[in-house]
Formats: structure tokens, C-alpha cells, sequence
């Protein structure tokens, strides 16, 4: 099974920052998805990310790139795209906050098993999972990604990069393992159902 991880946006992305500019979207989930890859690595999983450029990748050329490497994988391939969420326009702090993974509205019974994996990694770290409802552990949208990609996917929004305390511990050492591990964690968990 190989394991395609996303990051998100890119350098020349317009907002996509905390109030503060301390932390940048497109840098932090880079940082994030080289992490995971690391770790994955150690534990003898393939995992590879599908944009390693630091400039922003359209959705469609990250679908293809997606979808070319489940072909290749033999249809044995998973992506995780790493994201930080927003509920403003970036211009201040606002008072969402936590940690939330989204499946496509089309999406296949594995990216829910994916997601559930990687909700119950989380849940495991005792942080603030925010849910649909307390029966559900992950959301439904229509997102490009999970839409067009042929593979298992899921969206993680990695807690709110504007609000000023998921900043500060997204940007601490313990926060950037949390984040790091609950993805490891789940895709692990998920692979071990396969
Ligand atoms: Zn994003």
C-alpha cells in the first residue's frame, strides 16, 4: 500500500496565515507532511508526498498527480491532504479552534474508514475533536480533492490558524508531534484493517 500525502497551497497564496504571520499554511503542512512521511518511512510503510514544489499546485494537476500514482500502486494507494483550518478572512483572531478530518461527498466506504481511523487517533490524544455530532467522528463536504481523486482520501484541517491559541500550539514542538502522529497513527490503524 503506498501512502500520498498533500500539502497545502503554496508560497505565493494569497491569505492562508495567522493574523500574526507567524504561521503560514503552505510552510506548516509542508513541514507536517515531511514529518509524517519520515515517520511513516521508519515504520516500513511507502509513503511519498504528491507536492514537494513550495509553489502552489492546482487542485487539478494534484488530482492527477494523485490518480496517476494509484495506477501505478495497482489501485493499492491512499492519500491524506494536511491542511490547517480558518473560520475568518485572516485579518484577526477568531474563536473556532480544534482539530476536525473531512471525506468527499461521493466518498468511497474506505475514505470513511480512513477518516474514522484517523478521527479515533486523535480523539486518543485528548485534544478537541470537533464532530458533526457526537455519533459521527468526520465531516462531509464537497471538496475537490476528495471528489476527483480514484483513491481512498481524506482532508485533515489541523487545527484553526487563526485562532491565537491553536496557533501558539501548532507552532510548539508538542504540537507539531501531535499532529504529526495523529496522522501516522490513523494511517497506520487504517492499514492494519486492510
Ligand atoms: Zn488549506
Amino acid at each position: 500500500m503506498k501512502v500520498l500525502i498533500d500539502n497545502g497551497h503554496g508560497v505565493e497564496t494569497p491569505g492562508k496565515r495567522s493574523p500574526d504571520e507567524s504561521l503560514r499554511e503552505y510552510a506548516y503542512t509542508r513541514e507536517i507532511a515531511d514529518r509524517v512521511v519520515g515517520k511513516l518511512k521508519i515504520e516500513g510503510i511507502d509513503a511519498v508526498r504528491i507536492v514537494p514544489e513550495e509553489t502552489d499546485v492546482s487542485l487539478a494537476e494534484r488530482v492527477a498527480r494523485a490518480n496517476q500514482a494509484y495506477m501505478e500502486a495497482q489501485k493499492q494507494a491512499i492519500l491524506v491532504s494536511i491542511h490547517c483550518n480558518a473560520m475568518g478572512s485572516g485579518q484577526e483572531w477568531m474563536p473556532a479552534s480544534g482539530w476536525s478530518v473531512f471525506v468527499g461527498g461521493n466518498a468511497s466506504q474506505n475514505s470513511n474508514i480512513l477518516a474514522k481511523a484517523l478521527a479515533q487517533a486523535a480523539l486518543n490524544k485528548k485534544i478537541k475533536v470537533r464532530q458533526p455530532s457526537s455519533q459521527v467522528l468526520y465531516w462531509t463536504a464537497d471538496l475537490y480533492i476528495c471528489r476527483k481523486t480514484n483513491c481512498p482520501t481524506v482532508l485533515i484541517e489541523n487545527f484553526f490558524q487563526d485562532n491565537e491559541k491553536d496557533v501558539k500550539f501548532l507552532l510548539s514542538e508538542e504540537g507539531k508531534q501531535c499532529v504529526t502522529d495523529i496522522t501516522v497513527e490513523g494511517i497506520k490503524n487504517y492499514l492494519k484493517t486492510k
